[in-house]
């Protein structure tokens, strides 16, 4: 299974628009964060969860070749409005794309996204085609079975996954404040977990570092990453902050196992 992050940021990205504290103007390439997002590839299955709003910027620097499905975590904008770039990859695959999430993303997709559906577009005219697919309990794409896993985030109905392929398995919690005991059941020592971290001052909807660190060191996972974050956290520091198999992720950060 390989995962790669193509975007570590929370909604604004870092840098933030208009600011200059030491880590929105530091050098170090692992500061610069996209919006949330990674790609996941296991026997010929390709997936993204989430379509941020960097997607475009993401698939070209991290070379996505091909999405058999798209995963919706939630649709706060960060996560949704790259949505309209999934197009490029109807044209090299000559197919529909499925996005799959919860009744209500799917809900506001098709409200926020109202000319795309799963019909080629008319002459001239150059849309998404989307087929939009509510998730309803595990599901399989081609070699990777997937997992929605409801977790507390906001008001938004929002979604963790647990994607299993040839035996290897991988847990994507971006955004959530609290991870209900069902979630964190499913989750328990998967290979690699990846959690939101936002910073370490309390947030109404996300997980602090130590929160996070907290739940991570309880499941128990061979590897694990928080990403999510803001521009409170330098790369570096709190890296070095962190206990032994609790990692922070960057930007194009690749784990293959
Ligand atoms: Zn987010
Ligand atoms: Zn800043
Ligand atoms: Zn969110």
């Amino acid at each position: 299974m390989k995962v790669v992050f193509l975007g570590t940021g929370t909604s604004v990205g870092i840098p933030m628009i208009g600011c200059d504290c030491r880590v929105c103007a530091s050098s170090d390439p692992r500061n610069r964060r996209r919006r949330s997002s990674i790609y996941v590839a296991a026997g010929g299955t390709h997936l993204v969860i989430d379509t941020s709003l960097d997607f475009r910027d993401q698939a070209l620097t991290f070379k996505v070749p091909r999405v058999d499905a798209v995963l919706m975590t939630h649709s706060h904008a960060d996560h949704i409005f790259g949505l309209d770039d999934i197009r490029r990859f109807n044209t090299i695959q000559g197919q529909a794309i499925p996005v799959h999430g919860s009744g209500e993303t799917i809900r506001d997709l098709k409200r926020i996204f109202s000319y795309i559906n799963a019909t080629p577009s008319p002459p001239g005219v150059y849309r998404p085609e989307i087929e939009f697919l509510e998730t309803r309990g595990p599901w399989t794409v081609g070699a990777i079975r997937i997992e929605p896993l409801p977790v507390e985030h906001s008001t938004c109905e929002t979604l963790g996954f647990r994607l299993e392929a040839d035996g290897r398995t991988v847990g994507y919690v971006p955004d959530c404040h609290a991870l209900p005991e069902a979630a964190f059941a499913r989750l328990r020592g998967v290979d690699v977990m990846i959690l939101d971290g936002l910073r370490h001052r309390p947030h109404p909807t996300h997980l602090t570092v130590e929160a996070s660190v907290a739940l991570l060191q309880r499941m128990g996972a061979r590897h694990s990453y928080l990403t999510h974050l803001c521009h409170d956290l330098d790369h570096e520091e709190t890296q070095e902050s962190l206990p032994p198999a609790i990692f922070v992720s960057c930007d194009g950060m690749t784990l293959e196992w």
